[in-house]
């Protein structure tokens, strides 16, 4: 299964992501935390993108293509959870040449949250795991803008393919966890 989790900043990609992976066993790969890991390691790549995260906005396309291929390598041919990527209707039509590196997904999931949901996770998220673009309320107020403007265009992109479900994220994990669950094996068959 090739599945992408998509939704907005706090809308529980990353709390969804690795189970669902395990549960359907193939890789589960964060391009946020991906970064994130090259931007603590101070490599030539997290130099480059560490103002860009700080400040809410995202990486160049093709550096986020190529970052994301390499890192999945081979096994992305096997099946994936993508949290975080594509996240723009470029990088999903990358995905879609004959020369991509990375098969296309099967499955969008995207996780719809309100917004006064999504601001209260945040802050939760800001004080657990001290995320400095969690803290700052004008970079959360970018980054919800950045989504709304960049990534939100994908429902419509993948709605028109056939390949998205809208999952109500607003509930307890293990609940968001059972509905995702359930549109999977709903769109399996
Ligand atoms: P996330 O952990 O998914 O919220 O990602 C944190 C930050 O990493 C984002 O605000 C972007 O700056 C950058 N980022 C992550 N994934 C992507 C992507 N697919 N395209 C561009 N930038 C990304």
């Amino acid at each position: 299964m090739r599945l992408v989790l998509m939704g907005p900043p706090g809308s529980g990609k990353g709390t969804q992501g690795p189970a669902l992976a395990a549960a359907l066993g193939v890789p589960y790969l964060s391009s946020g935390d991906l970064l994130r890991r090259e931007v603590e390691q101070r490599s030539e790549l997290g130099r480059q993108v560490a103002e860009i995260i700080d400040r809410g906005d995202l990486v160049p396309d093709d550096l986020m293509i190529a970052v994301v291929a390499a890192a999945l390598g081979d096994a992305g041919d096997r099946g994936y959870v993508l949290d975080g990527f594509p996240r723009t209707v470029a990088q999903a039509e990358a995905l879609e040449r004959p020369a991509s590196p990375l098969p296309s997904p099967e499955l969008v999931v995207h996780l719809a949250v309100p917004d006064a949901t999504l601001h209260e996770r945040l802050a939760r998220r800001a004080a657990d795991e001290g995320r400095a673009d969690d803290a700052d309320p004008a970079v959360i107020a970018r980054r919800l803008h950045v989504y709304r403007d960049e990534t939100e265009p994908l429902v419509a992109h993948y709605r028109a393919q056939g390949s998205l479900v809208t999952v109500d994220g607003d509930a307890e994990p293990e609940e968001v966890a059972r509905r995702i669950l359930a549109a999977v094996h709903a769109t399996r068959g």
